[in-house]
């Protein structure tokens, strides 16, 4: 859909009262994506930036099911099947949709076969008219708008794209507010849907639709590729009417409790970190432990140290034999460490910015790898000790700005957050600065258990214990 065409159907939307969402296709693959979600989140229903999401989430099965099916007047809805939309797009989904219809579709919940006509079925105008006017679809969920019109169901307006019907109503406002008497032609695509009888359910991930002749010979001569893969199975009429003998007008039974328990499977891994790359800054004064350097090498999948002094040839080939990029600034300035590290280390994704004694254990990048973080916040280790700041510091190191590299610790964020888009990195001087510019409802803090130790190992429980300072 183009943006023109977006714009105005949640324009459209005037006065409507109920949830208004995106759909697909998969949305969150759209190159406009977030401009659509942004546009919607500022145009239709509650005013109000959501801040949940945002600390780290261990299991996110768990987020779905208990945070995010709650269905909200004036709210807004995404349904995605997840994947790489939605976790470039993790920012703006979570603080703009109230409900998030989530599905990867690769566990044992089942969905209802829609490609079934009820002619095929032998289904006669009297028993199929009341059938079709208590469909549960069609008075428990949406009407739609494609970039052929509004129709008064999503189904309808699927098929119309799918059999190339003549499209939907003009996009008006008040488009909404047609009753079923008005309806009319639109009302012939439910001839070609199966959810009004109540046809068969079939395991999500078995990636086969169930069709009836009809449709099959439709989709067939319509060039469908899935037809064409034989990815389909032909409903047998006999079953229906077993089916239907337990048909109870209007109760949704689309996703039944076991479906909403598991949306999920636990071996996705499209919404943890891809990559993590680190931004090493020494001190002036440092002592290599190269076993313990090695370690925290290991740990990421990229690092620059950033130094002042020269380093001296041993330390310069031991970088090189473990691939540690070198760049050495004279003058202090967290924002261009953090831009340059960005350049020369090409990240795209996470980058955690580490003091030169940090501990990395393999089991801290495991379980990072196995959280859920929102890509819009900054994630902050508790900096040590403050006593360096007491120090006495000569008028060379006050101007190189280098003394004030003395209290950070670990932190992480991520190269696409909203925050960085409307960033001059040069103008963040130290990593004090960072953190008072950064929005204060997306920055959290860790504690580490033993604040003295330099040294001390992390652990994800840290992480989860935060000390939240919105
Ligand atoms: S039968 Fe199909 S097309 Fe008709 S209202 Fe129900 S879901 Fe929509």
């Amino acid at each position: 859909m183009e943006w023109d065409l977006f714009k105005k159907a949640v324009d459209s939307l005037k006065g409507f009262n109920g949830m208004a969402g995106l759909m697909g296709g998969e949305p969150t693959l759209h190159p406009e994506f977030e401009r659509f979600a942004r546009y919607l989140g500022e145009n239709y229903g509650i005013k109000e930036t959501l801040k949940r999401g945002r600390k780290p989430i261990r299991n996110f099965q768990k987020y779905i099911t208990e945070e995010m099916l709650s269905i909200k007047n004036h709210g807004r809805c995404l349904c995605s099947s997840l994947g790489s939309g939605y976790y470039k797009n993790y920012e703006v989904i979570q603080e703009t949709f109230h409900y998030q219809l989530l599905n990867d579709h690769q566990h044992d919940g089942k969905h209802q076969g829609i490609l079934i006509s009820r002619k095929d079925l032998g289904i006669d105008d009297k028993e199929w008219i009341p059938l079709r006017d208590a469909c549960w679809l069609q008075n428990n969920w949406s009407a739609s708008i494609t970039p052929k019109g509004a129709f008064f169901c999503e189904i309808a307006a699927a098929l119309d794209i799918l059999f190339e019907g003549p499209g939907g109503w003009e996009i008006e406002p008040g488009w909404w507010e047609r009753t079923p008497d008005q309806f009319g032609r639109q009302l012939g695509w439910c001839e070609l849907c199966g959810i009004a009888i109540r046809g068969p359910k079939t395991c999500a991930k078995d990636e086969r639709d169930d069709v009836s002749p009809s449709l099959l010979e439709k989709l067939k001569n319509s060039g469908s590729p899935k037809i064409a893969a034989g990815k389909y199975r032909i409903y047998n009429p006999i079953d229906i009417v077993k089916e239907r003998s337990d048909y109870t007008p209007g109760k949704p039974f689309y996703l039944p409790n076991g479906d909403k328990k598991e949306r999920l499977n636990n071996s996705n891994r499209t919404i943890f970190p891809r990559d993590i790359k680190g931004i090493m800054i020494l001190p002036d004064e440092f002592r290599i432990n190269y076993e313990d350097f090695k370690n925290v090498r290991d740990s990421l999948d990229g690092l620059l140290v950033i130094h002042r002094g020269k380093i001296n040839k041993e330390i310069k080939s031991f970088f090189k034999s473990i691939d540690v990029h070198s760049l050495q600034e004279e003058l202090f300035n967290f924002g261009s460490f953090i831009k340059k590290g960005i350049q020369i280390l090409e990240a795209k994704d996470w980058i955690a910015i580490v003091a030169y004694n940090c501990f990395l254990s393999p089991k801290f990048r495991q379980d990072i790898m196995t959280t859920v973080f929102n890509p819009g916040c900054y994630y902050v280790y508790y900096n040590y000790p403050n006593q360096k700041k007491e120090e006495k510091t000569n008028s060379k190191e006050e101007k190189s700005g280098w003394n004030k590299n003395e209290t950070h610790s670990f932190s992480f964020l991520n190269v696409r957050a909203n925050q960085l888009k409307h960033t001059e990195f040069e103008t963040i001087a130290t990593h004090e600065q960072m953190i008072s510019n950064w929005n204060k409802g997306k920055i959290f803090f860790f504690k580490l258990k033993d604040q003295k130790q330099c040294n001390t190992q992390y652990s994800i429980d840290d992480f989860l214990n935060f000390d939240d300072r919105s």
